[in-house]
Order: structure tokens, then sequence, then C-alpha cells
């Protein structure tokens, strides 16, 4: 008989009925634990030690295998370190030279400096939601560490970087470690996290479709970053930008689900293209940036890529919980619809 088992008779036997209960009792309450902390993964990570601590730069999180969901956090993090500033490149020919030392600044090459709030939780909140919803197969998540002012994830190498190596050895890594979720999910869709402040509140999903083409219903396909599933759509005799404002996409499922919330902050946002709202007409709008763009299918490849932009009013500590979980919801709905 096994060493454990000999021992665990042997208590039971010395210490009687009494100890049997709370034999249980504390096997129950690690169950309980177990079960808290059922959100395991295995993490790579980017570290760098600054002021005798090891800080994490990019983390990623790996999905479970089977998961065709990629979450990304590009514009959540908050380490600052003693990195150099990303304010002004400098103007050449009417182009923006983004660097350090590239001598005069120009404020007509102003670049996004602020973090967007919240989305670090967002993020990994989903992640937690999703892996719920589909029985324990969590996503692939990937996160950024540091503040938007040193590193801009979400843009083209010059402008995220400044072109210092070491913030470019994390620009790298960012984009490797969505590289590397995306060979493991084969098909499937990335999802990149972020948050804005327009006033007018709604939450706008990007598909590199911009805001004009919205407006006027004259989307391409083959410019979007979801240029794969929308071919599929297409080959199945139904219409692809049923994906944007017909009720195959995630606008409508997303919704659909804030609709359904007791929250009012919640239920009051809508969605951006949607079947209630279909294009942005004035409304300030994010059609998505670099990250949806080549890590979306408008290139090749099975994987498409939608950005997901939060107002404010949901992203806070009263309704982020639930708009989170309502936005897993839509998430799922989505997928299971699409893939
Ligand atoms: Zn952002």
């Amino acid at each position: 008989m096994p060493i454990y088992f000999r021992i665990t008779f042997n208590t039971v036997k010395r210490f009687g009925s009494y100890s049997i209960m709370w034999f249980l009792t504390i096997l129950f309450m690690y169950a309980v634990v177990l079960h808290k902390f059922s959100n395991a993964y295995t993490s790579q990570t980017v570290t760098k030690v600054y002021n005798g601590e090891t800080e994490v730069m990019i983390e990623y999180q790996e999905g479970s295998p089977g998961s065709k969901i990629i979450l990304a956090a590009p514009h959540g993090g908050s380490f600052k370190g003693d990195f150099p500033e990303r304010d002004f490149g400098c103007m050449s020919n009417g182009q923006c030279i983004w660097s350090h030392s590239c001598g005069a600044k120009d404020p007509n090459c102003d670049t996004s400096t602020y973090t967007d709030r919240y989305t670090m939780e967002i993020t990994t909140g989903l992640a937690d939601e999703l892996e719920t919803l589909y029985s324990g197969v969590r996503p692939h998540v990937i996160l950024s560490h540091i503040h938007r002012s040193k590193l801009d994830p979400n843009r083209e190498e010059d402008e995220a970087t400044f072109g210092n190596a070491e913030i470019t050895s994390y620009y790298n890594a960012f984009h490797s470690f969505i590289d590397t979720a995306s060979t493991s999910v084969g098909t499937g869709c990335f999802f990149d996290i972020h948050g804005h402040t327009h006033p007018e509140a709604m939450v706008e999903l990007g598909y590199k479709v911009i805001k004009s083409r919205l407006n006027d219903k004259n989307a391409i396909l083959g410019y979007t970053s979801i240029k794969t599933l929308g071919n599929d759509i297409n080959a199945n005799g139904r219409d692809w930008t049923g994906l944007l404002n017909g009720t195959i996409g995630l606008g409508y499922f997303l919704t659909e689900q804030l609709k359904l919330s007791t929250e009012a902050t919640v239920q009051g946002t809508t969605v951006v293209p949607s079947v209630d709202v279909p294009s942005p007409g004035t409304a300030l709008y994010f059609s998505g940036g670099y990250d949806v763009k080549i890590h979306g299918s408008r290139y090749g490849g099975d994987v498409d890529g939608i950005q997901i932009e939060s107002p404010s009013p949901v992203r806070n500590a009263i309704q982020g919980p639930e708009y989170i979980k309502r936005l897993a919801k839509a998430i799922k709905q989505f997928m299971d619809e699409n893939y």
C-alpha cells in the first residue's frame, strides 16, 4: 500500500470519528480553495530588474489547448521606470520622424501617451469569465505592463518605441507572443482591448473600416481585420456585413447582453457598429489600430481581429465587473455563431 494511504488510514483510526469530521472539513476547504484558484495558466514573461525589484514588462498567459480566443491589453500598463518619454517626434519633409534624438520636436508630431484605464482588469477579467463559460478552456492573454508614455505596442515600430533599443525588445516580445498565441489557436479571433473617453460613450468595435465607409455602407471586406471570416460567411451564401451591423456580429450580441444588465449605466450603453447603431454618424469613433491590422486576417491567416474600445462610464470599479460579465457572454455568443 502506498505510504499516503497508510498514513491516512492510521490517522483516521487513531483519532476516531471526530477527526474524520475534521479531515473531511479540511478536504472540503481544500476543494474550495482549489476551485477559487482554478484560473491556472502558464505564464511567459519578459522582466527587468529596476531598483532591486524584478518587474514584469510583457506577459503572456498561455491559453488552454483548444481555445480560439486571444485577448491583448496594449494600453493598460503602469510601469514607467527611467525609460525616456514618448512626447513628440520631429517633422521632416511633411513626415514625422519618431526618435528621441531627431532634433527640434514638432507639436504636429504628437503621439498619444494616456493609459486606457481599467483595461488590464477588463482583459484579465474577461479571460477568467470566458474560462468559466467555456468550462475551463482559458483564452490566451498578452499584456504590456509598460506605461503608454514609454511604449505603445499599438503603433508602427518607430512611433511605438522612438527607436529605443530596450523598449524595442519589449515591443517585439509583445507582438511575438500574439504570434505564438495565433499559431496555437489556428482558427479564431484576436480581441484588442482598449478604452476611450469619447462623449458619446458607446462601445466602439474596430474592424479597420473607417467611419465614412460605415456611414456610407460601402465597407470593403479585403481591407478589414475580419477578412477570412467575412469570406467564409460570403461563401456560405450570407452577407459578410452582417458581422458589422447584422445579427451575427459582436455588436449585436453585445448590445443584447448590455440591455439585460441590471446596472443602469451598463444597460444604457450602446455599441457601434451594431443592428441598433449601424454606423457612427457624427460621433467620434476608433476604427481599429495597428494590432488588429497585423494580427487580424487582413493580410491572411485564419485569426481575425476586432478592437474593442470601451467607454469610460463602464470602465470603473462599480460597473466594471458587470460589464466584463456581459462582454464575455457576448464574445462567447459571437464565437459560437461564427467559429
Ligand atoms: Zn487604447
